[in-house]
């Protein structure tokens, strides 16, 4: 039996998760809930043709592991659905047009934006470092080309807090994109060029502002490719290490914000009280909305779904922004702020976007 037919054969119907889907409150389409998502999975991995609702319904699941954290079963819902989709893609059924495209500018550009490469390090306020270090900032495609107030205070506040690091001219992407569409062949290709670049300078560590790099490096490219020699990290637990040591580093900036739980650093590795401390350390008045920490609601961006069902994915996002109690959103995933920002912006729902290391560098007294 498929592992993943072990998994769906645990279901027992309860339907709670039904009860806290986004995708599912969001359209009111069984479907797109985990339970028939579970369903349509088995039918497809026995060998069934999907039909395009099928097909949909396993690749606008944002994985946010909103039903793994109520699943009396413990089902892994993601996995099986990653599971999924490679079946989808082995049977000519996936990826879908739209992944395709952002898959080949990955190939042919080394970015999942469509950014141009020659551009790639605008976000670095001085000269480049011809530094060597053990420790890698990896800084992703999205900080590095969308969201760059985030990779640029990153680095600054990582150079305050005299962290040892480099940084690459020609960083590419890690891959995760076309892993989420179910293309392992390629994602494993790509994955193994990182990894013997990173050997050959020498790399130990990791250090990744990115949250979709984090789940990337941290567990898929050690399930594709087995061991890796080097460990990743969020720049936030490095951060928070040295700040907690020195909290006297830090000036007050005293305005309300609301942390915001991103599904990977809150249900995905359990990282829900340093963020909050940070702040406060920094003086910012934490305004918790009524959901937070491991039941946080998802922002709509991952997996792959904001790209190819981007009225879904706004739809999470304006959910999510209503039920945030101050102006000021502070996130720890670029991918989140990307996502909630253009929301706000285009529904016109009056939130600012900040990545945490913004608010940092400003307490740390700025550049
Ligand atoms: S991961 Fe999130 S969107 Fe996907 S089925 Fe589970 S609760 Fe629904
Ligand atoms: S919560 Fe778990 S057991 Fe209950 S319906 Fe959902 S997947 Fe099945
Ligand atoms: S996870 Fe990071 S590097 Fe990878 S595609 Fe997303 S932003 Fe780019």
């Amino acid at each position: 039996m498929h592992q993943a037919q072990e998994e769906i054969s645990r279901c027992i119907e309860c339907e709670l998760c039904l009860e806290v889907c986004p995708t599912y409150q969001a359209t009111g389409e069984r479907l797109f809930s985990p339970m028939e998502r579970l369903k349509t999975a088995e039918r497809i991995l026995k060998g069934e043709s999907p039909n395009s609702r099928e097909i949909e319904s396993i690749y606008n699941c944002p994985k946010c592991m909103q039903c793994e954290a109520v699943c009396p079963e413990e089902i892994k819902v993601t996995q099986v659905i990653h599971w999924t989709r490679e079946e989808l893609v082995r049977r000519g059924f996936g990826p879908l047009p739209r992944h395709d495209e952002i898959i080949q500018g990955i190939l042919k550009q080394g970015n999942s934006v469509n950014g141009d490469p020659k551009r790639r390090l605008e976000w670095l306020p001085e000269e480049f470092p011809r530094k060597e270090s053990e420790t890698l900032l990896y800084l992703g495609c999205l900080p590095s080309y969308l969201v760059k107030e985030s990779a640029t205070s990153t680095y600054l506040v990582l150079k305050k807090l005299r962290v040892d690091f480099m940084i690459l001219e020609d960083e590419g992407c890690c891959g995760t994109y076309i892993y989420e569409a179910g293309r392992r062949d390629f994602a494993g290709e790509l994955f193994e060029k990182n990894v013997d670049r990173f050997k050959s300078r020498g790399i130990k560590q990791l250090l990744v502002p990115c949250n979709g790099c984090l789940k990337c490096f941290k567990y898929f490219y050690p399930e594709v490719l087995g061991q890796m020699d080097f460990s990743v990290h969020h720049v936030l637990e490095v951060i928070y290490s040295r700040l907690k040591e020195e909290p006297s580093l830090l000036k007050r900036v005293s305005r309300p914000v609301t942390y915001q739980d991103s599904c990977r650093l809150s249900r995905g590795e359990g990282m829900t009280e340093e963020p909050r401390e940070l702040l406060k350390l920094c003086g910012a008045e934490l305004k918790e909305p009524e959901k937070n920490r491991a039941e946080a609601p998802c922002c709509g961006a991952g997996a792959g779904i904001r790209s190819v069902y981007r009225d879904l994915s706004m739809k999470l996002a304006s959910n999510l922004l209503s039920q945030i109690p101050a102006e000021e959103v502070v996130s720890a995933c670029p991918f989140c702020v990307f996502n909630l920002s253009y929301t706000s912006r285009k529904k016109e729902l009056g939130k600012k976007l900040t990545y945490f290391t913004t608010l940092i560098l400003e307490s740390l007294g700025g550049k």
